[in-house]
């Protein structure tokens, strides 16, 4: 091993954002451990992350581009994809077209793609699988916030006294940070509330758990609103000199959840535990409440998410050490495709729509005078439009619709009418199948750029094994496409670092600090800079030593008046209540092991060993209800679709409840997918799907 060289990147599976160091051997062979120097894990993995380098096979990989499924010349593939793009854009306009991407992209592909849609072609047709993730979060966060901004960073929830972990299995999903909470509370007895209608791991070693009835969240937080009120809680200094809309929030979440009685009884919880939890968060000033996609992927996930944040604004606990609202990604690289804007009805450096000066301005930076000027599809619009002929060319990169999107039949079948489909990903996949171009894109590994983790900290993946067959990076893909398109000139980058001096460089422009997302003091950086980048935290402004760390915390926010807005919500009923002929609430969620489709740690047999197939859980009443005993094989329906799985029967389950891991695919022959078996409902401000509350019927097979 003498010979050995190491390189240090980042894990490529979820928003925790690990830093790994990949140890290449003489024989090109590579093992991967912890980075002891990266601020998110310092040296440690989860099973995941550790079982990286065992993933790194060649089995399974696109390695070559295809036409029709023979395998071609990069050449003839990308011609025909810029051919066949232009001419659908010729005879039926932009929006005819269309990008779905992925929070596997770095943020370079990613700023390349969304500058190819939205700038050059002129649409906003390009959304992303964080759709799925995080987009109530987004949403959230612009309308209290202005700007899509996640005040705090990871150390708030060391420095906490009471941690609320809000619809997040963070021992399994965000594993490494669970354990740094855990560290902390070992040192500082930091109180840890889990709210979630499941006993899942997290909820195993809580101080309180609060099992509430799925979908009630916004009743929960507007009764803390009003109880803060109640108990003289309320920051009346911070909310009068940093706030707005507090009356009409106040209001309606004391109409709408006037008592922890009347709470205890609209989330189905013990009232006593409701006030203890009330209680606990009046009197404790470092209080951090981290949310994730048990929040986000509701139909009501955006009134969610504000009816959080209105009880940080209230308390003036924002952007300061030990306190405020947290949205953990599930993806490494959501937030960096929110930088860029790879959300249909985001711009670009975000820059929104919702400003008439956006897309003149970005058009400026960008010269071109193409840009897009109304938001595109959202993930779920988008496919619906591919079914029905709207969408004529459809450029999938990254991710796996077939299985991962709600409704995921007729998905396919939209994939199947859709004129033209180009798919260009490291694996075959189910979505793979519908490609007319299939295109061989570089793994991580072997692709070189940034991407961003949950707490604004910008990290540098970069390649140590060489790309193998015809593979390209995504980056490379796109520009190629954008060449022959005939915007070569816009298109001409030496390698990533051009392109993310370009990203940076446009964060910045015509930015008088009305922006916070702000990275121009990497607008210069030199390409050997960039290849050492250290970990680093956003904005980093022209002039900056040193990235910000918490943001918000001086009480002024990118709003047009600089306050902070309290959003008026109101719990609303289950967007698809349950009935006699579907009578159980299906829950979709990760397991510790897996992730996504299981594209790569499905490869991975210590990783399949825990789960080797998909297990329905339900509650041991409801099993027995049912003739069902554990382990017994059965049929799960929805209105959507239908598949096998075995139970287990869990305590941990609330009755009436059922609960599916969301990763088994039709490459499982008939096991059940929760893709499947989900409605195409979406958040009216996110777009978000609601994969957390569906109607089902459980039967023996
Ligand atoms: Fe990778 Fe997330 Fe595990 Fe860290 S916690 S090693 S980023 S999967």
């Amino acid at each position: 091993m003498t010979d050995a060289r190491e390189v240090r990147t980042a894990c490529p599976y979820c928003g925790v954002g690990c830093g790994v160091q990949a140890r290449v051997a003489a024989d090109g062979t590579a093992t991967v451990r912890g980075d002891p120097g990266h601020p998110a894990n310092a040296g440690k993995l989860c099973s995941k992350g550790s079982a990286l380098g065992e993933t790194l096979g060649l089995d399974g990989r696109v390695l070559h581009p295809e036409i029709a499924g023979r395998g071609t010349s990069w050449d003839a593939a990308l011609d025909l994809v810029a051919s066949r793009f232009s001419e659908t854009i010729a005879r039926h306009g932009a929006d005819a077209v269309a990008f779905y991407v992925s929070g596997q992209l770095l943020t370079e592909d990613y700023y390349v793609a969304n500058k190819l849609m939205k700038g050059f072609i002129g649409s906003a047709n390009i959304d992303t699988n964080s759709r799925l993730c995080m987009a109530s979060s987004v949403a959230g966060h612009k309308r209290a916030f202005g700007e899509d901004i996640v005040p705090g960073v990871y150390e708030d929830l060391e420095q906490a006294d009471l941690v609320v972990l809000v619809g997040s299995n963070t021992a399994w999903c965000h594993p490494i940070l669970y354990q740094r909470l855990l560290a902390a509370r070992a040192e500082r007895g930091t109180r840890i509330v889990v709210v979630d209608p499941r006993r899942t791991a997290t909820a195993g070693e809580c101080d309180l758990h609060l099992q509430l009835r799925p979908g009630t969240d916004v009743a929960l937080f507007n009764g803390l609103l009003a109880h803060l009120v109640g108990s003289s809680a309320i920051d009346r200094d911070y909310v009068a000199a940093h706030t707005s809309g507090f009356e009409a929030a106040v209001s309606l979440a004391c109409a709408d959840a006037p008592t922890p009685r009347r709470v205890a009884e609209t989330c189905d919880l013990d009232s006593a535990e409701v006030s203890r939890f009330y209680d606990w968060f009046a009197a404790t000033a470092r209080t951090v409440t981290v949310y994730s996609q048990g929040v986000n992927q509701s139909a009501h996930g955006t009134d969610k998410v504000n009816a959080i944040l209105n009880c940080h604004l209230a308390t003036g606990r924002i952007g300061r050490p030990g306190m405020g609202p947290f949205s953990v990604t599930g993806q490494p690289n959501a937030m960096g495709g929110r930088e860029v804007g790879g959300l249909a009805n985001q711009l670009a450096a975000h820059m929104g729509f919702d400003d008439p000066q956006a897309p003149d301005r970005v058009g400026r930076f960008w010269r071109t005078a193409g840009v897009a000027r109304k938001p595109g599809l959202k993930a779920v619009d988008m496919f619906e439009a591919a079914g029905d002929g709207r969408i004529k060319a459809l450029w999938v990169m990254g991710t796996n619709p077939a299985v991962s999107m709600p409704d995921a039949g007729k998905v396919r079948a939209a994939l199947k009418a859709c004129e033209f489909v180009v798919v260009s990903d490291v694996t075959r996949t189910d979505t793979s199948q519908f490609a007319d171009v299939l295109l061989p894109a570089a793994a991580w590994g072997e692709k070189d750029g940034t991407v961003t983790n949950s707490e604004r900290l910008i990290t540098r993946q970069k390649s140590f094994l060489p790309m193998p067959g015809d593979v390209r990076p995504d980056w490379w893909i796109v520009t190629e496409v954008a060449r022959r398109m005939g915007f070569a000139e816009a298109f001409d980058y030496a390698n990533p670092a051009a392109i993310f001096r370009e990203h940076a460089a446009l964060s910045a422009f015509e930015n008088d600090g009305a922006r916070l997302f702000d990275i121009g003091g990497l607008a210069d950086i030199e390409d050997s800079t960039y290849d050492a980048l250290a970990p680093l935290h956003w904005p980093f402004p022209r002039g900056a030593s040193a990235g910000s760390q918490r943001l918000l915390g001086d009480g002024r926010f990118p709003t047009v008046d600089g306050r902070g807005r309290f959003v008026a919500v109101r719990q609303e009923g289950a967007a698809l209540p349950v009935d006699a002929a579907f009578p159980l609430v299906l829950n979709t969620g990760r397991l510790r092991d897996q992730w996504h489709t299981m594209t790569r740690t499905g490869r991975v047999p210590r990783l399949m060993a825990n789960a080797p197939e998909p297990a329905v859980e339900l509650n041991p009443v409801d099993a027995a209800a049912l003739g069902i005993a554990d382990g017994d094989l059965v049929r799960i329906e929805s209105r959507y679709g239908g598949g096998r799985a075995k139970v287990a029967a869990s305590a941990g389950q609330r009755r009436g409840e059922a609960f599916l891991p969301m990763h088994w695919s039709g490459r499982f022959a008939a096991n059940a997918a929760a893709g499947a078996l989900s409605a195409p409902v979406t958040d009216p401000f996110s777009g978000q799907p609601e994969l957390k509350h569906v109607p089902v019927r459980i039967a023996r097979e």
